[in-house]
């Protein structure tokens, strides 16, 4: 909750006043367990940030991570590593995060090395396991990745990320490398590991409908800030902040009652050194109003499943206009 992550600039680099950028800026968000919960935004806009955030892979400037009882950010050494065994992480290339030296053996059988425990009598026994149950042969063990498909060696990044039972599972950009129709397969496999070990996952994407097809509830961040919050299904049929509905409106609806007018965002996505004042944003935005520039919305709770930070509903959710701040 309240994250906030200040990358320190190489010199010459960028530079603002502080020389900082705010790649991950006072966000604030719950996961519940067992759900699949999405975080979409373009790329540059601090997902990936606040992923490694989470996972501690970066540290974070300031603010509290809540995760199995304990804050993330103030553990350390061991008990930080009992910690991190819980959550683990399926990256955007299957390729680069597999080793090209090792078997997939070695590969899926790598975090039994640290922790010997979790793979019981027979450690063999249990990777071929895994190997069964991401949908691939056992024979497979002692080959190596490039003899794999883009979505075959995913589902051994899977079976990595799920070979020590974690509780969370984060998912940054894990389908977008490959073909759609693999692309599906990979979705449906994720879906049934879930059923079935109860996993929670943070499914983090750039692509709307990919995280429609996963997620209980949707975070739409932008420029480091989460700009709304919603039920999936709330998201899609009653979206609220203009970043969101540009967004919805540009991914093909196959239902021609949900299918929404085409909105087209002027203007480039301002650099994250120096984002503009008040609402991030006001420059692309087709119903910014004087308030905008200048004073920053607060994140608000329209109803129980539904939250936005928009100048536009600060009277009770219900739209305004008015500037009048009272
Ligand atoms: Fe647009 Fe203003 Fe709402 Fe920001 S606060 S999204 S600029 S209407
Ligand atoms: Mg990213």
């Amino acid at each position: 909750s309240h994250v906030k992550k200040y990358f320190p600039l190489k010199k010459g680099l960028f530079a603002n006043r502080h020389g900082y950028v705010k790649a991950v800026d006072d966000v604030s968000f719950s996961i519940f367990k067992g759900e699949t919960f999405g975080l979409v935004g373009e790329s540059g806009c601090g997902k990936s940030t606040l992923s490694r955030v989470l996972m501690r892979l970066t540290d974070a400037d300031s603010g509290e991570i809540r995760f199995d009882g304990s804050d993330l950010l103030k553990l350390k050494g061991k008990e930080l590593r009992r910690q991190r065994r819980k959550m683990q992480m399926v990256f955007q290339k299957p390729f680069e995060s597999l080793n090209p030296r090792r078997t997939v053996g070695e590969i899926i059988g790598a975090p039994f090395e640290i922790h010997r425990e979790a793979a019981g009598p027979d450690k063999e026994q249990r990777v071929k396991r895994l190997l069964e149950l991401v949908g691939l042969s056992p024979h497979y063990i002692n080959r190596y990745p490039h003899e794999f498909s883009g979505g075959q060696r995913q589902r051994i990044g899977i079976a990595r990320a799920i070979a020590l039972n974690p509780k969370l599972v984060v998912c940054d950009e894990a389908v977008s490398a490959l073909d759609v129709s693999i692309q599906s397969q990979i979705l449906n496999l994720l879906n049934e590991l879930q059923n079935e070990f109860g996993l929670t996952y943070l499914f983090i994407s750039h692509n709307l409908s990919v995280v429609r097809h996963m997620s209980s509830r949707i975070a739409v961040m932008y420029l480091g800030k989460i700009v709304e919050i919603a039920d999936a299904g709330e998201l899609y049929a009653n979206a609220k902040h203009p970043y969101t509905k540009a967004l919805l409106s540009a991914i093909p609806m196959p239902d021609p009652d949900f299918a929404k007018e085409r909105i087209i965002l002027s203007g480039d996505v301002p650099s994250p050194v120096n984002p503009p004042a008040g609402c991030r944003f006001c420059t692309r935005c087709a119903e910014a109003m004087p308030i905008c520039s200048e004073v920053a919305p607060d994140f608000m709770q329209i109803s129980d499943k539904h939250a936005v930070a928009c100048h536009l509903y600060e009277n009770g959710g219900n739209p305004t206009g008015s500037t009048d701040r009272g």
